[in-house]
């Protein structure tokens, strides 16, 4: 059997595209040392993945921001307002990512969404009835070359005509359907390339197959294919598709003339059942995702050879592959220096993933599998117990029952008593927790982790960049204060490493969006709370200031969804272990004075499984229980506000709600403030604060810009529960483009209150 990846990190195993891109936007390299770093990046990759004898090697798996967004240049689907710039062409791609503000223009970045149920973003392609979709970019062309010039005859890897068009977003009358010629005619003449260049493969990446399918779905993508495959040439084409099965379609994706058919085994939950119960087509190769491209924790071989022998059935022509892109894992445990062997001998990362497939391959292929050393030495892994659990936490778990997730007086009641609490002005002003991260802090906590700062020389530092956020805030006049975040490195590892049961890498950055990394801790055993984590912090900045000061948490099911999860237990079990130190960390605010305690569940939607008959069971029966029994010990009069980043939660709107939280943060300047109306039609209770400016750009809005979407806002949601704040926390921005900003938002809100209200 021959083995192939869907696609390989780009940031680089010490995240150099993240470093030379950002020194880039500041103008310190140029665009041509900017390409340099990049090649580096592609051709150290294509030598490990060759070296590791690795047959399908991708190419133009490579982005400098999102290959969504590589899509739509190669597809001509670029809003006007970024190609009119002027700019270049590597800076109308980031124009289009990040917005642009300068000499040349002032445009909004595209919209940024959630790559599936991932935490990677893409870019949200816009196209309008103007739009000619046709192949206009040569991106792919170029890395084929590039690759095959180093000897390596690759296997491009290229958005699936079906996946892009369901992906963009359409701004006019026409949907689709209606590019759908186009769409397929650029992706004959996009084959009608690679055929001349010499390629054996092209994987075209089609997501989308694993969601819900209707009819007309399905009709698209049949006729996209008929269309593109019919003048393929001797090229082949693999359909690839991950994070699921294809259960709506898999007769049809068998009938069309694809070489090779990508199916996922480890999330799809049916695949394996699709091919026993409809057999596999003679003459296509089956590429059978076994090795988990999201996990950190190496391959069980004996149950992936069970797999593969299954499938051994129905097809003699397998490649062992991964069940998705890399790119959802970090680069390579050769950096991880501090973790002690005995963990990381039960991690693989991409790199070794990449063993992982050639070990396999070795099994396979050996006459008697269980004979291998390799086979030997992964069973023997698999046998020892990994860890030795918590019976406490795991006692107080099963002993939770339904009072337990209810907080009372209900919402109605809280909310009055909170009004005569709080007194705060109308349409109250907050932000959303943290403020810049400046290089000044940074280089403050890396000092202090290399032991060159002490403990107490560095909570000094932490304290007075405190104060000094504090005083920022009075002084800009906002209602709600934030401590600003300054002892965190991040949302979730700072919990992580405050609870036990977690553990921590230490270069294990996996891209989240553009040049942002998130290093997800590792769920390793069951979960308690240590030691109050936020306590300490809350307290000496409520003793700052009179105006309410909220505490800071991260919610459980936020958390878990932001580490490597466990596999051998459920996502439930870890959600409520987690939730149960969540709680005992709001207990201990509020009875230290703390009035307001805010829980993120910024990553609430991301997990929501692909499929609607998967929802409940699989995760709202748990997630929303576990944000609820976080807070459902606190007075009535403590205010519990929650945040979601991207507002991609129109259809469980009712379920955000029965969070019960009192006050709801989220990000809706990206989107159009659609979510708006969906407030509004479902009646929605808890107090919101729809975010009045996108914080993923630099760009500073006016006051004006800000007045106006309030305005939109209170069209639609009473003053009384409207809250103005920006969409995100403030931590990866500067404070040259914050303080302008904040200022700006206090005083559209003023405002309108004034004009308005
Ligand atoms: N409180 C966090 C912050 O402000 C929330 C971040 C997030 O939503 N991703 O940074
Ligand atoms: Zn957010």
């Amino acid at each position: 059997m021959q083995t192939s990846i869907i696609g390989y990190p780009r940031i680089g195993n010490l995240r150099e595209l993240k470093f030379a891109s950002e020194m880039y936007f500041r103008g310190e390299i140029n665009a041509s040392d900017l390409e340099k770093a990049a090649k580096d990046i592609r051709s150290y990759n294509l030598s490990l993945q060759k070296n590791s004898g690795l047959d399908f090697i991708p190419s133009n798996d490579f982005s400098f921001y999102d290959g969504v967004l590589d899509t739509a240049f190669l597809l001509n689907a670029v809003p006007e307002r970024y190609t009119s710039l002027g700019l270049s062409k590597l800076d109308t791609c980031f124009a289009a990512a990040r917005g642009y503000q300068g000499e040349k223009g002032d445009v909004k970045a595209l919209a940024m969404k959630k790559w599936f149920n991932t935490n990677y973003h893409y870019m949200v392609p816009e196209v309008d009835d103007s739009t000619e979709i046709k192949l206009a970019g040569t991106k792919p062309f170029e890395l084929f070359s590039e690759a095959l010039e180093r000897g390596v005859k690759t296997k491009p890897v290229i958005i699936g005509a079906y996946t892009f068009l369901k992906l963009a977003r359409y701004k006019g009358s026409k949907k689709a359907a209606d590019f759908a010629e186009q769409t397929a005619a650029a992706y004959s003449e996009l084959l009608k390339k690679f055929n001349a260049l010499g390629a054996e493969w092209v994987q075209f990446d089609e997501p989308s197959l694993v969601m819900d399918m209707n009819a007309e779905d399905i009709q698209l993508f049949a006729a996209l294919y008929e269309n593109i495959l019919k003048n393929k040439g001797t090229v082949k084409v693999l359909a690839q598709t991950y994070f699921g099965d294809v259960r709506d379609c898999y007769n049809e994706l068998c009938g069309l003339d694809f070489d090779g058919i990508g199916l996922d085994f480890t999330e799809g939950k049916k695949s394996l059942e699709l091919v026993q119960k409809n057999g596999f087509p003679q003459g296509k190769t089956l590429f059978a995702g076994v090795v988990n491209g999201k996990n950190i924790w190496r391959n069980n071989y004996a149950s992936t050879l069970s797999t593969l022998s299954e499938l051994a059935k129905h097809t003699g022509n397998i490649v062992i592959s991964t069940s998705c892109s890399l790119l959802h894992v970090p680069c390579t445990l050769a950096n991880e220096t501090k973790l002690d062997n005995k963990y990381k001998k039960h991690f693989a990362y991409a790199e070794e993933k990449l063993t992982e497939l050639a070990e396999l391959k070795k099994i396979t292929s050996a006459e008697n599998y269980a004979e291998t050393e390799e086979y030997r030495r992964n069973a023997e892994l698999h046998s020892e117990p990994r860890t030795t659990g918590n019976e406490t936490v795991r006692k107080k778990v099963a002993a939770l029952t339904e009072k337990d997730f209810v907080r009372l007086p209900e919402f109605a009641e809280r909310e009055r008593i909170q009004k005569e609490r709080f007194k705060l002005p109308l349409l109250p002003t907050t932000t959303i927790g943290s403020f810049p991260q400046t290089a000044e802090i940074k280089s403050a906590r890396n000092a202090h982790r290399k032991g060159e700062l002490s403990d107490s020389d560095y909570e000094f530092f932490i304290e007075k960049k405190t104060a000094e956020c504090i005083a920022l805030q009075e002084k800009i006049g906002l209602d709600v204060l934030v401590h600003g975040e300054f002892e965190r490195n991040d949302m979730v590892e700072y919990f992580g490493e405050c609870l036990d049961g977690y553990l921590f890498t230490e270069k294990a950055w996996v891209q989240s969006y553009g040049t942002r990394c998130v290093k997800p801790p590792v769920v390793w055993g069951d979960i308690s709370r240590a030691k109050p984590m936020t306590v300490r912090w809350s307290v000496y900045a409520q003793s700052l200031t009179d105006k309410p000061m909220k505490g800071m948490l991260t919610g459980p099911v936020t958390i878990l969804n932001w580490s490597f999860p466990r596999e051998d237990i459920s996502l439930r079990e870890s959600a409520l272990q987690i939730a149960l130190a969540i709680r005992e960390e709001v207990l201990d605010l509020e009875a230290n004075g703390i009035s307001i305690i805010q829980v993120d569940e910024a990553a609430l939607r991301e997990k929501l499984p692909l499929r609607k008959s998967d929802w409940r069971e699989d995760y709202l029966d748990w997630a929303i229980p576990a944000f609820r029994y976080v807070h459902s010990g606190v007075k009535p009069e403590t205010q519990i506000h929650t945040h979601m980043c991207y507002s991609e939660f129109a259809d469980i709107i009712k379920d955000i709600d029965d969070m019960d939280a009192d006050v709801i943060t989220f990000e809706a300047s990206r989107s159009d403030l659609t979510i708006l109306d969906v407030l509004k039609e479902n009646n929605f209770r808890t107090e919101v604060g729809p975010g009045v400016y996108d914080i993923h750009s630099p760009r500073v809005p006016s006051k004006e810009e800000i007045k106006a979407a309030i305005v939109k806002m209170l069209e639609r949601i009473p003053a009384e529960k409207l809250w103005v704040n920006p969409d995100c926390g403030l931590k990866t921005r500067g404070n040259e483009e914050t303080v302008p900003s904040l200022k700006n938002l206090v005083n559209a809100a003023r405002e309108v209150r004034n004009e308005n209200c």
